[in-house]
């Protein structure tokens, strides 16, 4: 059954069965119900939305209690959205679980398969905006709103129901399909201005060849080419930015089909290398432009499982000085902190590795040097992203302190000396992250 129902269900059950409170009963019913923009939406999806309701109805114990129209549609138009996913709930994504598993940090974090579903509806009352001041960490069962930037009294506080770092009109149409309502946020109001929908490069500069991206698309995933041929004829586009918009989206749909069919990681890795491959030779699209950040995102991913630390380190690389710094410009964003644990616990995997540490490219870097100052510069940051009890937070200070006694120990003059040679290294490595191809 999908998740949405399986939360319904849930939620009846509880309620019967006096789990909830009558007061968290009220919350749930004080949150918006968008029965009528379901109802409004097409007749197909409403019938869905009928018969999903009847099947929460069936396998739940409230049929005695409960009716099909005055209760089990209003809870179930609470929680999902009008293709029966879920809305109102946040979905944990196993990134997170990233930051709740404590007793181990794992280097085969996550594939952002949705983990599980909380509902909170105090949470669930907190607007959206693509440029929010504030993120939502979970940390076993607490669930924290942490703020992003400074934020005055009686300020109102937003998260982000979505991917901020999507294009403008893909962020438009997944508020509108799923949560209902045209963003008009700070970020918003600018439309495609900003970075997010910036190509690179001159357009009368692009290759001669990205006709041939084009008809590479066309050819090997002719679904998505018959959607394009409906509105545009291939030959005829001899505007590169929309060339461009034609790639972008055919990446944003491969890069799914991989997620929906569950790819097995080596499988993962050859595909999205493919993606990002398309996407560098245009040398129209930005490391940091939407989808090639997920989808080296990915890659680091399937490389891991793979157990090819190196390739998966040398993307990280990448990330760490050419997207995230533009994606997330708060050093202290929670998504920036978990992608530097997870490149400072591969960097000191790589350095217990001799074979790749006597690698052409990374003979020069000082891996100690490196393994300090990325664990350092997580640890400046985890208390502000997570908070001072969070068990990840927790478990990197420990990690950290334990690396600064092993470095030092016998040297007093150590940490002198791992400043001395700090900024060398980092040049090293940044050269280093500039080769990394795609
Ligand atoms: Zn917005």
């Amino acid at each position: 059954m999908p998740s949405a129902v399986r939360a319904a269900i849930q939620i009846v059950n509880t309620t019967t069965h006096g789990v909830l409170s009558n007061a968290e009963w009220e919350e749930f019913r004080g949150m918006t119900s968008h029965i009528e923009d379901i109802k409004a939406s097409g007749k197909s999806r409403w019938s869905d939305f009928v018969l999903m309701s009847m099947g929460i109805l069936h396998y739940s114990s409230a049929k005695e209690k409960f009716t099909l129209e005055e209760d089990v549609q209003q809870i179930f138009a609470r929680v999902s959205d009008m293709r029966g996913q879920c809305q109102s709930f946040l979905v944990l994504f196993a990134d997170q679980i990233f930051q709740i598993l404590s007793n181990s940090l794992t280097l085969i974090a996550s594939t952002f398969d949705p983990l599980g579903l909380v509902l909170d509806p105090f949470v669930a009352c907190a607007n959206h905006s693509c440029d929010p001041n504030a993120f939502i960490v979970m940390d076993n069962q607490h669930l924290s709103m942490r703020s992003l930037k400074a934020i005055a009294k009686d300020e109102e506080i937003f998260i982000s129901y979505i991917d901020t770092t999507y294009p403008f009109s893909r962020r438009q149409t997944e508020l509108k399909e799923r949560f209902f309502f045209d963003c008009k946020c700070t970020k918003c109001v600018q439309g495609s201005t900003l970075n997010e929908d910036r190509w690179t490069g001159d357009p009368r500069r692009m290759p001669k060849n990205w006709k041939r991206y084009c008809q590479v698309i066309r050819d090997t995933d002719p679904k998505f080419a018959k959607d394009v041929q409906e509105e545009e004829d291939l030959d005829e586009i001899n505007d590169s930015d929309k060339a461009m918009s034609i790639i972008q989206d055919w990446a944003f749909h491969s890069l799914k089909t991989i997620h929906d069919k569950e790819f097995a990681p080596a499988k993962i890795a050859v595909n999205v290398e493919r993606i990002m491959d398309v996407l560098a030779q245009t040398e129209r699209c930005p490391v940091y432009r939407q989808p090639y950040p997920s989808a080296r995102h990915e890659l680091v991913q399937s490389y891991s499982h793979k157990a090819n630390f190196f390739l998966a380190w040398s993307h990280g690389a990448k990330t760490y000085f050419y997207v995230d710094p533009l994606l997330y410009p708060q050093t202290h964003h929670p998504l920036r902190v978990v992608h530097n644990a997870n490149l400072a616990m591969l960097t000191l995997v790589v350095s217990t590795d001799l074979s790749w540490r006597e690698h052409p490219e990374t003979k020069e870097i000082d891996f100690g040097v490196l393994v300090y100052y990325l664990f350092l510069e997580v640890v400046a940051n985890i208390e502000k992203s997570h908070g001072k009890d969070n068990s990840f937070a927790k478990l990197l200070k420990r990690k950290f302190d334990q690396l600064t006694t092993d470095m030092t120990r016998a040297d007093r003059n150590a940490v002198m000396k791992l400043e001395r040679r700090r900024d060398g290294t980092w040049r090293q490595f940044r050269k280093f992250a500039d080769d990394v191809y795609p």
